[in-house]
């Protein structure tokens, strides 16, 4: 029997199992170990709540977790409970799937004022992630200002600027729904430094802005390129240029909320007293590169709330070498070291759609192939078992989640598919019941 651990229950873990059970069929156990008592990672915490088609994918996982060969072992924390050494001595290969979910810096003066908050602390609020549901956002301020050009940027805006009505059927986490229902904020400014041709969301996502009950998106027309540079565009980009177009020619009165596109400008400070009060940007422009040129001219947006959606980072593992610059560990195509690979975000950086994962598993799993023909006779579950229970490590099976599942879904607000628990103690009691 081939033993192998997989760091991590996102989309990158499950893909992972499933390319590693087709690639060894009933000759491999794999152990899928997270921290959280839950699985699905980003799923579950990071896409958007009122993109339930999306995380439907975790069907797909279910199916994985469900077959002999492959375990989950939640509430385990690699580097608390066991450190990576520990498995790789267990282990044939230990796998990392941590995924990207450390906010990238905004590295500029006032970025530690109340007020200014990363993608990933704002989303993990609203999508109830134990780490972040005391975040308490400032939601009683006139305007926010989203700072980036994404897909993220784009959820966080239209979180932002959602009537209460248009949550029905989604996920979101009941304090989430209730403090944004009280929101004061009319204006949501989405700041990118570069241009309608630079950005990094895609079509459907964008539409949807368009069609919002209470928002009105605003692009100026002045920061378009001539319409006929779109033909150079590759067509998903194009698409996305299309709704910009739209949005710069809506007429009639703008409804009660407001979404500004604030194209070519770059986030230079923030101030405030206590907390912030203003984003001071610098007017750029599209240097040969394509990079974004700073003009010198700078001004302020006032905002109260500040959401950083600029990207992210895989956190650091001691003894695993890591690249900073890039923000995750070092690698050649998932090999780390001898019996240590990774995949997913943690491999390649927080790019691509959730399917992007998938090819990753399938790599790794011929390396692993390749690398290692044989087993080498390690322990592996027997072996974490009596570590774990040695510790006094609470372990959380599959079967414990589905019970943690069915709770949630019985305490669920009316339409919501769950009501999702967001503090540990509380998820580890729901086994009991
Ligand atoms: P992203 O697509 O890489 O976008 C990051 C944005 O931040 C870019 O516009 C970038 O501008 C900007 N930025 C970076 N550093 C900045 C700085 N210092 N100051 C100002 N702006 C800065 O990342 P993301 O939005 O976090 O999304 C991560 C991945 O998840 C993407 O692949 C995304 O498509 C995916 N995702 C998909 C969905 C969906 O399909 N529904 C939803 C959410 C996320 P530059 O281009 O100038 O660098």
């Amino acid at each position: 029997m081939r033993h192998l651990a997989v760091i991590g229950s996102g989309p990158a873990g499950y893909y992972t199992a499933e390319a590693l059970s087709r690639q060894f069929g009933d000759q491999v156990h794999v152990d899928i170990i997270d921290r959280m008592p839950v699985p699905y990672g980003l799923i579950r915490s990071g896409v958007a709540p009122d993109h339930q088609s999306i995380k439907a994918v975790s069907r797909r996982y279910e199916a994985t977790a469900l077959t002999e060969n492959v375990r989950f072992v939640g509430n385990v924390s690699v580097g608390r409970d066991v450190s990576i050494g520990e498995l790789g001595e267990m282990y044939d290969a230990v796998i990392l799937a941590t995924g990207a979910p450390a906010d990238r810096a905004l590295g500029i003066p006032g970025d530690d004022l109340p007020g200014v908050l990363g993608s990933a602390a704002f989303v993990g609020w609203y999508n109830g992630h134990p780490d972040f549901a005391a975040l308490d956002p400032p939601l009683d301020v006139a305007a926010a200002a989203v700072i980036g050009n994404g897909n993220v940027a784009l959820d966080v805006a239209r979180i932002l600027a959602k009537a209460p009505q248009e949550f029905v059927g989604s996920d979101i986490v009941s304090h989430a729904f209730e403090a944004l229902g009280n929101s004061a904020i009319r204006t949501v400014t989405l700041v990118g430094r570069r241009g309608p041709h630079q950005i990094a969301m895609t079509p459907k996502e964008l539409g949807e802005l368009g069609h919002l009950a209470r928002a009105t998106p605003r692009v100026d027309p002045a920061d378009l390129p001539p319409a006929g540079a779109d033909a150079a565009l590759e067509p998903g980009l194009r698409k996305s240029v299309g709704h910009l177009r739209a949005f710069s020619v809506l007429s009639g009165e703008p409804k009660e909320v407001t979404v500004d596109f604030d194209f070519f400008a770059r986030p230079v400070r923030i101030e405030g007293e206590g907390k912030v009060e203003r984003l001071i940007v610098e007017r750029t422009r599209l240097a040969a590169d394509g990079a974004a040129e700073g003009t010198g001219e700078t001004y302020a947006i006032r905002c109260g709330l500040v959401v950083a959606c600029i990207g992210y980072r895989t956190p650091p593992i001691p003894g695993v070498p890591y690249d900073e610059r890039l923000g995750r560990f070092a690698n050649q195509e998932g090999r780390i070291a001898p019996g240590l690979y990774a995949v997913g975000w943690a491999r390649r950086g927080p790019t691509g759609t959730i399917g992007t994962n998938r090819p990753d598993g399938f790599m790794v799993a011929e390396a692993i192939a390749a690398d290692q023909p044989d087993p080498a006779g390690k322990p592996g579950r027997p072996g974490l078992d009596a570590l774990l229970a040695a510790r006094g490590v609470d372990v959380v099976t599959f079967r414990d989640w589905q019970k943690i599942e069915a709770a949630e879904a019985a305490r669920a607000r009316a339409g919501a598919p769950r009501e999702k628990f967001v503090d540990l103690a509380e998820m580890l009691a729901a086994r009991g019941a």
